[in-house]
């Protein structure tokens, strides 16, 4: 039986989300929910490292993350192989996904009349304001973001981490070794990169070929998301350069004034044009400007991806975000969120030219198996100094690629091997389990165990994928892929 596409499936199912992104056996996922859930939502804890945002049946929940939390960790009801939650661990995903904890209070991601109207003077006269006034007015308004609790900077996991709660109690309750589940990325990679630029000013995509020249020095091929309107022209004669290059072209809002959200209305007539662009570009992804979003309204985008949404936004234009590491659907859209720190951030607001802070963030990434993905434009990166640190990430991602930790790829590549994951689904074959579904060649069954106090997530050695793959060996370099990772006590 053909399974579901994850986009037609009801999100309030318990299991739905939980299995979407394990893709492991339905049968595993044994899901009940125990009491009735409160009428309002709040913040709470699931174990004490893990903020969630919710409807709950059990303690109190919380207006802010800072307040003190209820942890419903020790809520949790065996009954046979069934698990009881106190929540609905599909509606906490789209709660914090969907950035709906934002909208709920005075915090961040709310655009108030006053915050819309001063985006909007800002906007109109950017254009004519220098770097140096410009990082200065956003510094100011910027100020207090280290102080911003939830999302965690500078790499938010709740996400993940609750999915990680979840199969760590599936296992105990089945008592079973271990629970297969299709592995999150191609061929056994632990860890995917995308490196994508937005074209800002015509200064840089006049830049466009030498940053493509850059890339192509490390082998890394990205995206270029380029406005349509306004900001500077766009010949076919530009796109076919871009693209016959092996780059990839995107649309990046419309005519980039920082209103794409302000209103429903013009917001509708906007991504009318924005989707002929997208047509005229044969672009399959789109990104607003400065991160500007209203995932509620992004079903109207007919794109097949989308990178609007950070994972966590302290030092974005609009605060917030989705507390996710890993691509999910919005609608029939899939996000690829931006997990690392912007350049025009890092060296305008940070004041910092070196990669620690992006080798920070691939770090805790790489930890949770989790989407790297890079925004660098090509007007910021034109003088020396931040052109140099740009390299040095460049070499810094070949050589973890060298090192067979990443896969880095286009984004529309990373779209269709989710969306083909999406759609597979583990077989029993006898005493084996096989993966099914167009692109499962590429795909690996892993298994989920408890070592210890650790999860740990174990490809299949035995598992060689397709007949397009070898069998992976059962060398160094299959070592360096079984990962134990983060230990959840
Ligand atoms: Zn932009």
């Amino acid at each position: 039986m053909a399974i579901q596409p994850a986009t037609n499936r009801k999100m309030d199912e318990l299991n739905a989300a939980f299995c979407d992104f394990y893709r492991c056996p339905e049968a595993f996922a044994t899901f009940t929910l125990i009491g009735k859930l409160s009428e309002g939502s709040g913040y709470f804890h699931f174990g004490p490292d893990t903020v969630c945002y919710g409807r709950t049946s059990p303690g109190f929940r919380a207006a802010r993350a800072t307040d003190e939390l209820y942890d419903v960790g020790n809520d949790l009801v065996a009954d046979g192989t069934t698990l009881g939650l106190p929540f609905n661990p599909s509606e906490i995903s789209a709660n914090l996904r969907y950035e709906r904890y934002a909208s709920k209070s005075d915090g961040p991601g709310t655009a108030s009349r006053a915050a819309s109207a001063l985006r909007a003077g800002y906007y109109l006269a950017r254009p004519l304001l220098p770097v140096s006034v410009r990082k200065h007015l956003q510094r100011m308004r910027l100020n207090g973001w280290k102080k911003i609790a939830f999302p965690h900077w500078p790499v938010d996991t709740s996400v993940e981490r609750m999915f990680e709660r979840l199969l760590i109690s599936l296992l105990q309750v089945h008592s079973v070794e271990r629970i297969p589940f299709i592995w999150f990325w191609p061929d056994g990679y632990p860890s995917c990169a995308i490196m994508t630029h937005d074209v800002e000013t015509a200064r840089g995509r006049d830049f466009c070929p030498n940053l493509m020249d850059l890339d192509d020095a490390y082998a890394i091929k990205s995206s270029f998301q380029i406005v349509p309107e306004e900001r500077y022209s766009v010949s076919e004669a530009f796109l076919s350069a871009v693209r016959d290059r092996g780059f990839e072209i995107n649309v990046h809002d419309l005519n980039h004034d920082g209103g794409l959200v302000c209103d429903r209305q013009r917001f509708l007539q906007r991504a009318a044009q924005i989707n002929r662009y997208g047509r005229a570009y044969r672009a399959s992804g789109f990104r607003s400007a400065a991160l500007y979003r209203n995932l509620d309204w992004w079903e109207d985008l007919e794109f097949s991806y989308d990178m609007s949404v950070p994972s966590v936004g302290n030092l974005e234009a609009q605060q917030g975000g989705c507390c996710s590491v890993m691509p999910f659907f919005v609608g029939k859209v899939l996000e690829l969120p931006v997990t690392t720190v912007q350049d025009y951030s890092l060296f305008h607001i940070l004041n910092q030219y070196s990669i620690d802070l992006w080798v920070r963030q691939i770090a805790l990434l790489s930890k949770q198996h989790g989407l790297l993905s890079f925004i660098v434009h090509p007007d910021y990166i034109s003088e020396p100094r931040a052109q140099d640190t740009y390299k040095s990430l460049l070499a810094y991602l070949a050589d973890l690629r060298s090192e067979g930790k990443i896969w880095i790829a286009l984004p529309r590549e990373v779209n269709q091997w989710w969306r083909d994951r999406s759609q597979m689904r583990l077989a029993r074959r006898g005493s084996n389990w096989e993966i099914e579904g167009p692109g499962s060649e590429r795909a690996q069954i892993a298994f989920a165990q408890l070592e210890g106090k650790s999860l740990v997530y174990r490809l299949d050695p035995g598992y060689g994928g397709g007949p397009t793959l070898p069998k992976v060996p059962c060398d160094g370099r299959w070592e360096n892929r079984n990962v134990s990772f983060n230990c959840l006590p």
